[in-house]
């Protein structure tokens, strides 16, 4: 049987979809001996408590029927760490998953999604999956953000700020960002994928303001980016709202189960975070003693520029010593490498390479 040439299907394609360059998330490499410091994971094994959690389903009959639609075991342990009540949150598969039910909830086909620059990429691609326009306000070249981002657009329908900021590693302080909110007309997502690692959070502004949402990730902070596990706080009429885009079973028993053990162990977020906060400190003052402008972080990676080196060649020095950092390109801002903390050994071996290269 012949089969149709390669180009037929795509012509089927909708035009913005097939224009779409895609979103590239950063390398995976399967198998080999990596020292890995370029998407953020947590060096760290996860909460104890999570392994016995994930057992205790998958020995029982739980699996063999659909998970809870709203995580309710989830949203009741994390009311209790966050002091908001349980219809004030909304479970992910990731929080990635929050960005795009975000997305689908405010932004019609056409209108705007505003955001930072540099700043996650991600943003730019689920605009354009909805058809919808990206605009993108360039940061001050010492990370602050200017009034630009409150700017008024009568298509403007959401804003997303990722802070601490991926991949600088700053923080918009949360006084700042209450003037940003009350200001803009839109729906505002501060997205704090990074907030655990961070001095302050905004959580506060979703009880002042309704249009204000917080989205946090379990792929950081809690070691469980394979697990798959994000939450949203917002008022409750924004979650019922929210409710009605996500996919029915969004969230497997197995992730409800893990991210429910691993939000309820606090003192290993606290353990997790000093060791952290620690060796983000020494890489930094490191990364400074060698000559480079290393960003003062508030997130688990550091954002470093050479005053006079090219970066790209230092990415490539470092893979073919097995080592992987994320080398960023930002047109109209420049490039740098974005080194994610990782053990005391990990980093160790990272600066003894630098120091060769
Ligand atoms: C890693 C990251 C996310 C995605 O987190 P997942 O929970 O793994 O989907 C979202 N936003 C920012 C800024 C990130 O860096």
């Amino acid at each position: 049987m012949a089969s149709a040439p390669a180009s037929a299907a795509r012509r089927l394609v909708r035009p913005d979809i097939a224009a779409l360059a895609g979103y590239a998330p950063g390398e995976q490499p399967q198998g080999g001996d990596w020292i890995k410091l370029n998407t953020n994971e947590n060096p760290y094994p996860p909460s104890p408590a999570v392994g016995p959690a994930i057992a205790a389903v998958a020995a029982g009959r739980t699996l063999a029927k659909y998970p809870d639609p709203l995580a309710t075991v989830f949203r009741r342990q994390a009311s209790a760490v966050l002091g908001v009540d349980p219809d004030w949150i909304i479970c992910g598969n990731g929080s990635d998953d929050l960005l795009t039910i975000l997305v689908r909830t405010f932004v019609a086909a056409g209108q705007c999604l505003r955001t930072a620059t540099p700043s996650y990429i991600l943003y730019r691609t689920l605009a354009g999956l909805q058809g919808a326009v990206c605009e993108e306000i360039p940061f001050a070249r010492d990370w602050t953000l200017g009034d630009d981002f409150v700017a008024p657009r009568p298509d403007l329908a959401l804003a997303f700020l990722a802070n601490p900021n991926s991949p600088s590693g700053t923080l918009v302080p949360r006084e700042r960002i209450r003037q940003l909110a009350e200001r803009l007309p839109c729906a505002f997502v501060v997205d704090e994928a990074y907030g655990d690692f961070a001095e302050e959070h905004c959580l506060d502004l979703v009880r002042e303001n309704d249009r204000v949402i917080v989205t946090r990730s379990f792929s950081k902070s809690y070691a469980l980016a394979g697990l798959r596990f994000g939450y949203a706080v917002a008022q409750p009429h924004v979650i019922a709202e929210l409710l009605k885009v996500k996919d029915s079973y969004n969230c497997d028993a197995l992730s409800i189960a893990a991210a429910t053990a691993a939000i309820g162990d606090r003192a290993w977020l606290a353990d997790n975070r000093a060791k952290i906060v620690a060796t983000r400190r020494r890489l930094t003052d490191a990364m400074r003693a060698l000559g480079w402008n290393a960003v003062e972080s508030q997130a688990n990676f550091v954002w470093c520029t050479h005053p006079s080196r090219p970066h790209r060649p230092v990415y490539e020095a470092l893979k073919a010593r097995d080592i992987l950092v994320r080398w960023m390109n930002y047109p109209a801002w420049g490039d740098g490498i974005r080194i994610t903390v990782g053990t005391d050994a990990e980093i160790d071996a990272f600066l003894a390479a630098m120091r060769q290269i």
